[in-house]
């Protein structure tokens, strides 16, 4: 929608097909029905791309806050709300209706309920085949996303069409996505379902965040396993600080000082959730005694098991609930500066159907909107 309204405004006749209904559905299911459109601190490190560099043109041509004079000029308003993550106050209804206004300014034409059947190419540009027509075109741009949320429309046609041109598509897997975790650990963390702590969770490559981590009925979830998710492989393991904030060791030596006849699960429940201080007790990980009974080897240990928990997940939700694909159309195929790609001539990728997957917090849609415009500067210059 976005490259379309940008490249009708700069004098191209734009014709705009989506399956869909409506226009823009995955914004409106985005960030909890109030969409985070962008991120304060969109930089090309936030990517994952197998050509980490490719990101860096669009993104520096047009930026976050190229977006949020947009959404300024269309009187959305707006806040940010954790790490630079920005939401609409009111609805991502109106990122849609922005959008939809710029389509219309472009005297762009949409047509959804339009499935495209198959592409064909011959010297005078590209044919499309929909479900009851064929429309024609000098310049195809594809933007029909990744594979997640299937029920909302997600499917593999951009893939398809970029290997028909002799493009390479890389492994797809799904990214911003909850852990389900191995029957016997799921039965026993099953109890916690619903409970947050603020965490930080690392992969085995290294890659850290901090953000809360939530157990669910499924495994885990929250904001620092959808992140973690991305830079995990099947059968890895992570590893999880669930005190990111205190010097349990040195905590727990002031306390005994203080206080030797408290009991452990008392103390420990002053900086964890009572009943993840339960469950763990209940699990052996926690010794059931007071803070002058806990001798080193068992402090050692209790120190390791909460600060450096090492979980092998099983695998992950996958599409059904995952934010983003990761993989796709390779970048290499591409160029960064126009999103053409280099064996077929006035063919276009732009968003999430290639390979650049942002981080959770905006960067997916910032990307969307960088690429879009990059796309749209180079039809104009076209025309
Ligand atoms: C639940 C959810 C919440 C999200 N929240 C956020 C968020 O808050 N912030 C953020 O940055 N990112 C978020 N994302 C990720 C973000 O939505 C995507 O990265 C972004 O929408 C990608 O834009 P796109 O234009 O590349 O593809 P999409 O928005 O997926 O659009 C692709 C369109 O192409 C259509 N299509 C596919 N195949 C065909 C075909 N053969 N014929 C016709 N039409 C077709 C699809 O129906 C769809 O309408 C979220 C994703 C999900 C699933």
């Amino acid at each position: 929608m976005f490259c379309a309204a940008m490249a009708g405004q700069a004098g191209r006749r734009v014709l705009l097909l989506d399956n869909g209904k409506k226009p823009g559905r995955k914004i409106l299911m985005s960030g909890g029905g109030r969409c985070n459109f962008t991120n304060l601190y969109v930089e090309p490190a936030a990517y994952l791309s197998q050509n980490p560099h490719f990101c860096k043109s669009a993104l520096a041509r047009y930026t976050q806050w190229d977006f949020i004079d947009m959404v300024g000029k269309h009187g959305i308003a707006w806040h940010e709300k954790t790490l630079g993550q920005l939401f609409c106050d009111d609805s991502a209804e109106h990122i849609v209706a922005m959008l939809v206004a710029e389509c219309e300014k472009g005297n762009v034409t949409t047509r959804l309920r339009s499935e495209i059947l198959s592409v064909t190419q011959d010297d005078a540009g590209y044919t499309l085949q929909l479900n009851g027509d064929v429309v024609a075109a000098d310049k195809l741009v594809i933007a029909s996303g990744g594979l997640s949320m299937p029920g909302l429309g997600a499917s593999p046609f951009g893939y398809k069409v970029a290997e028909q041109f002799g493009l390479k598509v890389l492994p797809t897997r799904a990214g911003l996505v909850p852990f389900t975790l191995h029957k016997p650990m799921l039965e026993q963390f099953q109890v916690l379902s619903g409970v947050s702590v603020p965490s930080t969770i690392t992969a085995q490559d290294g890659t850290l965040f901090r953000e809360s981590l939530l157990f669910t009925h499924r495994g885990l979830s929250g904001p620092a396993v959808l992140q973690i998710s991305s830079y995990w492989q099947a059968g890895e393991f992570v590893s999880i600080n669930l005190l990111p904030d205190v010097d349990l060791a040195d905590f727990l030596d002031v306390q005994r000082v203080e206080h030797p006849n408290q009991s452990l699960k008392n103390t420990l429940a002053m900086q964890l959730p009572k009943r993840l201080v339960e469950c763990l007790q209940q699990l052996g990980q926690i010794p059931d005694v007071t803070l002058k009974q806990l001798n080193v080897r068992e402090q050692q240990t209790l120190v390791e098991t909460l600060t450096n928990w090492r979980v092998q997940p099983n695998g992950t939700e996958g599409y059904r609930t995952a934010e983003v694909t990761l993989g796709g159309v390779d970048t290499n195929e591409l160029s960064s500066r126009t999103m053409e790609a280099k064996k077929a001539p006035g063919l276009y990728f732009i968003g999430e159907v290639m390979d650049v997957t942002g981080w959770l917090g905006g960067y997916n849609f910032q990307w969307a909107w960088s690429s879009a415009w990059a796309c749209a500067q180079a039809l104009a210059d076209n025309t």
